[in-house]
C-alpha cells in the first residue's frame, strides 16, 4: 500500500457514543484517542472530522418543526462538544491536538483556516476540525471530503460500525457479502450506504481514495494503515 504522511479520519458522532443511546462514551473516545495517537506517533499527520449525530441532526431538529438552518447549526454545535471531547481526550494522554472550528467561537477553540490547519499538521498536532463546512444542508462526510481536499490529505479513514462495505445492510440481511474495493460509480450506482452524494462526488472529483473499515475494533486504524485490516477501498 502506497505510503500515507498526512490523512484525515472521519469518525461518526454514533462511534463515540459506543454502547450508549446518547452522547458520549468514555471508553470508546479513549479508544479511539488511542489509536489516534499510536498512528501520530508512527509519524503520520492526522486530521479529524467529527460527527455529531450522538447528539443532535438537523433532519430530526426538522422532523420536530424547527427550521432547518437552525437545526442544522444545533447540529454542528454538537460536532464541536464532539471535538472538545476529544481534544481533551487526547491531551490527557500526551497527544497534542486543536481544535478549528468552521464556525468562530474564540472563548472555545480556534477557526479554521486551512494555513493554519497545515502549519499544526506539519509541527505534529492533531488538527480536529470541529463545526463540519459552517454551513447548514451539508454533513460531516462532505465536510471531511472538503477538508481533506483542502489539506492535500492522500486518503481518508471513514470509521464506521461494520469493517467496510456491504452489498446490504449485514446488520439485517444475513446474505450481505464484503467488498474489498468499489468505485466512486459504483457507489452511486449500487446506492451503497456509505456517504451522501456530495460527498461521494467531491472525493470523486478530486481523486481522494477513502478506506471504510471499522473504528469499533481497537487498533483497526493502524492496521488500514499498514494494509492489514480487513476494511473497502473507494476509489
Ligand atoms: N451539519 C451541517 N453542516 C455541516 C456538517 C454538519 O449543518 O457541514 C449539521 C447537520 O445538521 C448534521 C449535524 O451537523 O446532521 C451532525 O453531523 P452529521 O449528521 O454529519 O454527523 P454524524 O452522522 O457523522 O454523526
Amino acid at each position: 500500500m502506497e505510503k500515507h504522511t498526512r490523512v484525515l479520519l472521519k469518525i461518526s458522532g454514533e462511534a463515540l457514543m459506543g454502547s450508549h443511546t446518547y452522547g458520549l462514551d468514555a471508553q470508546m473516545v479513549s479508544q479511539v484517542a488511542d489509536d489516534i495517537y499510536a498512528l501520530v506517533q508512527s509519524g503520520c499527520q492526522v486530521a479529524l472530522v467529527v460527527g455529531g449525530g450522538n447528539i443532535f441532526r438537523g433532519m430530526r431538529g426538522a422532523e420536530m418543526g424547527l427550521e432547518r438552518t437552525t437545526s442544522d447549526h444545533m447540529g454542528m454545535l454538537a460536532t464541536v462538544i464532539n471535538g472538545l471531547a476529544m481534544h481533551a481526550m487526547l491531551t490527557q494522554k500526551g497527544c497534542r491536538s486543536r481544535v478549528l472550528s468552521a464556525v468562530p467561537m474564540p472563548n472555545f477553540c480556534e477557526s479554521f483556516t486551512s494555513h493554519r490547519a497545515r502549519e499544526y499538521l506539519d509541527s505534529g498536532e492533531v488538527v480536529i476540525c470541529a463545526a463540519g463546512s459552517g454551513n447548514p444542508y451539508f454533513t460531516t462526510d462532505t465536510a471531511a471530503v472538503l477538508r481533506a481536499v483542502e489539506l492535500t490529505c492522500t486518503l481518508l479513514l471513514k470509521g464506521t460500525k461494520f469493517d467496510g462495505i456491504y452489498t446490504a445492510d449485514p446488520a439485517k440481511d444475513v446474505t450481505a457479502e464484503h467488498l474489498s474495493s468499489v468505485s466512486y460509480a459504483d457507489v452511486v450506482s449500487k446506492k451503497l450506504h456509505v456517504m451522501d452524494m456530495t460527498a461521494i462526488t467531491l472525493a470523486q472529483e478530486n481523486a481522494l481514495p477513502i478506506a471504510v473499515f471499522s473504528i469499533y475494533k481497537k487498533g483497526q486504524l493502524g492496521k488500514v494503515m499498514n494494509g492489514t485490516a480487513v476494511c473497502t477501498y473507494v476509489s
